[in-house]
């Protein structure tokens, strides 16, 4: 493994990536990079700014001139990091609604993710990393010591998102036929940045707890050292 290893681990919405990522990062003392974050933060920026999803130009330019930082947690509220928009605490915007709507066309433009992309590098030269997204191993770390693509029925997906959806929002949840037919539909949007790496160990997480999944990658790292 070299000085500051590289984790990537990929897979589709809902299928457990930043619970994995996080729990296993804090096992092996690594920073945890959500990568969705900084493109659900640059969406919080784009909405505010009027810059529609389809605008390539705006967006690129607002991609190239923004800063972004990830920090540990800065407030006790649930959240697995803090993100700052040159300066600015966008955390409790990144799950929006309106930004779950747009985040799929906004990121989805190549100059948008050229310019992520060495923000992305960065994080990963200064200490070891865990980094969670879509493309992690195929495009931001292909020389990742290590590459895990997590699969997962849509629907049990959608189980898992509705329970948490219900646990949040009680009555006024939307019904699992509603969460799952957002989440296929999310998928159909990613599915051109979803291409596992030819050297990703695939783990099914169907029957798996989180925690089962974060052994299995502690006991393949341990194999590398
Ligand atoms: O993982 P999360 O659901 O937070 O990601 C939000 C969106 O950001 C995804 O639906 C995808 O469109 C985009 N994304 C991406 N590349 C990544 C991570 C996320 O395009 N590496």
């Amino acid at each position: 493994m070299r000085e500051h290893p590289q984790i990537a681990i990929d897979g589709p919405a809902g299928s457990g990536k930043s619970t994995i990522g996080e729990r296993l990062a804090r096992r092996l003392g690594y920073l945890y990079v959500d990568t969705g974050a900084l493109y659900r933060a640059l969406t919080v920026v784009a909405l505010e700014r009027h810059i529609a999803p389809q605008d390539v130009a705006g967006l690129g330019a607002l991609a190239e001139l923004t800063r972004f930082e990830v920090l540990p947690p800065t407030r006790d509220d649930g959240r697995q990091y803090t993100v700052l928009v040159d300066g600015r605490d966008v955390t409790p915007e990144l799950r929006s609604p309106a930004v779950e709507a747009a985040v799929p066309l906004t990121s989805s433009h190549p100059r948008v993710r050229h310019a992520m992309l060495a923000r992305q590098r960065a994080l990963a030269d200064s200490r070891g990393v865990v980094m969670v997204g879509r493309d992690i191993g195929t495009v931001v770390l292909p020389d990742a010591d290590l590459k895990i693509y997590l699969m997962v029925a849509v629907e049990e997906r959608a189980r898992r998102r509705h329970h948490d959806l219900l646990a949040q929002l009680g009555a006024t949840a939307p019904s699992f036929e509603a969460v799952c037919a957002e989440m296929a539909l999310r998928d159909e949007l990613d599915a051109g940045k979803m291409r596992p790496a030819a050297d990703a160990v695939r783990i099914h997480t169907d029957d798996l707890q989180a925690d089962d999944v974060v052994e299995r990658i502690l006991e393949m790292v341990g194999l590398l050292a």
